[in-house]
């Protein structure tokens, strides 16, 4: 944050920003679900250049069973990064981001699922992200609603999530990892279209009344468009050609 690489120009004099697109134009979003054979449920995301895969597996019993909640069922996530997904190589060991961002995918997908369906019993949700290019926790819910829906998990909706943000005194959606390092706010959002429930939302940086309420409609559109692309992932998987494997 804060503008520290004076070299880096985020909007040109026409509107364009640094990775060629529109203040208002996400990068190139692509979602398979499936594709792990052990797993439940399972989905990949590309979304701009991160690249990210997520694991279901449950509801399966609770070990440690103590853990366990004889009215509901409960939801564990792991969000992960590979040491070789950032161009310097990540300690392999948990980090607070990780911890972090583990929690708040956690959050935003409790609203979205019946656990009180499955008591005594877990969810867990592996994420892995395989190349990070900033927004990697919006593309890990977005593929994460995908894996639950195809491991069969009853659920409300699912949460589709994209950023919004602001540089060069601009609200930009989807903010690439360029934008969040040199721009002035990142806000990364969790939507349940059918609801119109905001399940994530959370702000770096400093933004005006005005500007808060635009990201939020910027950052909302951004959920819609992802939203379309999820339930086209479930239906290539689940309609396409009757192939349902
Ligand atoms: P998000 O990925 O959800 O935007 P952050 O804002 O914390 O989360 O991270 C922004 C980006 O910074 C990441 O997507 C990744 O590209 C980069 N990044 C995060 N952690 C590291 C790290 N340990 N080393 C190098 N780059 C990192």
């Amino acid at each position: 944050m804060g503008g520290r690489d004076t070299e880096l120009v985020l909007l040109d004099e026409n509107g364009i920003r640094c990775d060629g697109r529109k203040v208002d134009e996400p990068r190139r979003i692509m979602i398979k679900a499936g594709g792990l054979k052990n797993a439940d449920g399972s989905a990949y995301i590309e979304f701009g250049d991160n690249k990210i895969l997520v694991g279901v597996f449950g509801p399966r019993d609770v070990h440690p069973k103590h853990m366990s909640n004889t009215d509901t069922g409960i939801l564990r996530v792991r969000y992960h990064m590979e040491p070789f997904s950032v161009t310097e190589r990540k300690n392999p060991a948990p980090s607070r981001r990780e911890i972090e961002i583990s929690k708040v995918i956690k959050e935003a997908l409790e609203p979205a699922i019946m656990l009180d369906k499955f008591p005594r019993t877990a969810v867990d949700v592996y994420i892995e992200v395989l190349q990070a290019d900033g927004g990697t926790r919006c593309a890990a819910l977005s593929a994460a609603s995908v894996a639950l829906a195809d491991a069969g998990i009853p659920m409300r909706d699912m949460v589709a999530a994209c950023a919004a943000g602001k540089a060069a005194d601009t609200i930009i959606l989807d903010v690439n990892n360029e934008e969040d390092q040199a721009g002035q706010a990142d806000m990364p959002i969790g939507y349940m279209p059918s609801t119109d429930k905001i399940t994530l939302l959370q702000l770096d940086g400093v933004l005006t009344p005005e500007e808060f309420k635009k990201c939020v409609e910027t950052g909302i559109k951004g959920c819609k468009i992802v939203y379309e692309l999820q339930k086209k992932a479930l239906t290539e998987k689940y309609f396409a050609n009757g192939d349902s494997k």
